[in-house]
């Protein structure tokens, strides 16, 4: 079975001071980059699993979010790292779809189609709702958001500052430097 990382998009790959709706406003978080080429030399998958609902908004047309895409897997490319695939709900955020996180539906479909083995894998993202969408999954869980988490259950299975703090102590660091 594979063994795999499904990170979130916005605020652990790449800044998101407000809604990222056109590949411009796109800058990678530093460390994302080295920590994504990290995984895959590592023998992780990694996927996104993102909440893009500005698209059933209307707020972001889909050839926008495909060239934002594009951008984010070539320069991930580029850095050595490689993505097995992006996912992301469209669905507006009251439409009631199985796919919007906290619900689990996109990282159940790609367990599913790469035969990915849950509890080796981790699920990383900077809301709760990433949180709870890979508990549900039953993946480890890895936040690394600045939300006071106080109370809630379940509790992220590690806390970190960032992608690249997270991948360095989970994973180990690359093996080469640029
Ligand atoms: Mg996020
Ligand atoms: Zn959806």
């Amino acid at each position: 079975m594979t063994k795999a990382f499904f990170l979130d998009r916005d605020g652990v790959i790449n800044e998101n001071p407000h809604p990222i709706n056109h590949v411009g406003q796109f800058v990678f978080i530093p460390g994302a980059l080295e920590a994504i080429r990290t995984l895959h030399e590592r023998g992780y998958k990694v996927f996104v699993v993102t909440n893009q609902g500005g698209v059933g908004l209307g707020y972001m047309k889909r050839e926008a979010l495909a060239e934002i895409h594009n951008y984010m897997e070539e320069k991930i490319k580029e850095a050595g790292g490689m993505l097995a695939e992006i996912l992301a709900c469209t669905h507006k955020p009251q439409e009631g779809c199985t796919c919007r996180k906290p619900e689990p539906g996109m990282i159940f479909d790609l367990i599913k189609r790469y035969n990915i083995e849950p509890s080796k894998s981790y699920m990383v993202g900077d809301f709760y709702t990433d949180i709870q969408a890979g508990h549900r999954a039953g993946l480890k869980t890895v936040y690394i958001g600045k939300e006071n988490l106080k109370g809630k259950e379940p509790q992220p299975d590690y806390v970190f500052g960032s992608l690249a703090e997270a991948v360095a102590s989970l994973v180990g660091t690359s093996e080469h430097h640029i």
